[in-house]
């Protein structure tokens, strides 16, 4: 009787701690042990979701809202971090709510990436779904054009810190075509907003991304070259040109990557929650 109470006590502790195990929430697991490090590569970041009006976006539908996601872009380049935008540090912008925010920077340390590890950020426009995580990042060198930096130090939240950041030497404007790393390139667009860019990034041979910022949001749109509407440009002449630029290079096989369509996603595969490597 005694082994058969023992017996049954083990088999109960055992089950029991399997069963624990299995349900515990994954930020519990990722917190007890040393975060996983990312391979060298090029990653979509996802920090919330929304809905944003059709009129606003280069659909073909002018009513209603279709849903979208806020994304940044990471380039592993052994110890070189760079961020192509920084997500938006609070849980709304001034339009619209965020659904599910995770802060960028919340996400990029579930993979052992510290704040201090981001040496560059590329902005491609001051919006703050975009620009809104820029101060989470103190070490980091800015790629910005004058205009769009100007407009964002209006911002009351960031302000103080933008004209600290200017002071130390940290910002880079970027005034023409400007080649960050070797086959990497940035594109003034100057559609969507004064002083917006894209980039251009030939990978290797035959492999070549061309990130557009918000000159463009639904991948398919985008390329058949169909522009954002008047209301959601600076200059509509600026983003008609830059979006038959992108039909061009699309159909000579180019990846187009935007930074609000949930296809993006589709073509990485998510190794860490909401971190997707593309390549
Ligand atoms: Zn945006």
């Amino acid at each position: 009787m005694k082994i058969f109470i023992l017996l049954v006590t083990t088999l109960l502790f055992y089950c029991g701690t399997s069963s624990l195990e299995v349900k515990k929430p994954i930020s519990e697991i990722s917190g007890s042990m040393s975060p996983p490090e990312l391979q060298d590569g090029f990653y979509a970041i996802l920090v919330g979701k929304s809905f944003y009006p059709n009129r606003l976006a280069n659909s073909e539908i002018e009513e209603g809202e279709s849903e979208i996601v806020f994304l940044f872009y990471l380039i592993k380049l052994d110890k070189r971090y760079i961020l192509i935008d920084t997500g938006t540090s609070s849980i709304s912008t001034s339009k619209i709510a965020v659904q599910n925010w995770i802060s960028s920077d919340q996400i990029l340390g579930s993979a052992g990436i510290k704040p201090g590890m981001i040496g560059e950020i590329i902005l491609t426009h001051f919006h703050s779904d975009h620009s809104g995580g820029i101060n989470l990042f103190p070490n980091a060198k800015i790629y910005v054009t004058p205009e769009d930096w100007y407009s964002l130090k209006k911002n009351r939240t960031l302000g103080s810190k933008l004209f600290a950041k200017e002071r130390s030497g940290k910002v880079q404007f970027v005034k023409s075509s400007f080649e960050v790393f070797s086959n990497f390139r940035i594109l003034l667009t100057k559609g969507h907003t004064q002083g917006s860019i894209a980039i251009e990034w030939l990978r290797s041979p035959g492999k070549k991304f061309l990130i557009t910022g918000d000159e463009c949001y639904w991948v398919e749109f985008c390329k058949q070259g169909h522009s954002l509407s008047s209301e959601g440009t600076f200059s509509l002449s600026n983003n008609k040109e830059f979006l038959d630029y992108v039909s061009v290079l699309s159909s000579s096989g180019t990846k187009i990557l935007t930074m609000h369509d949930p296809a993006v996603l589709s073509l990485g595969e998510e190794v860490l929650p909401r971190i997707y490597k593309l390549d």
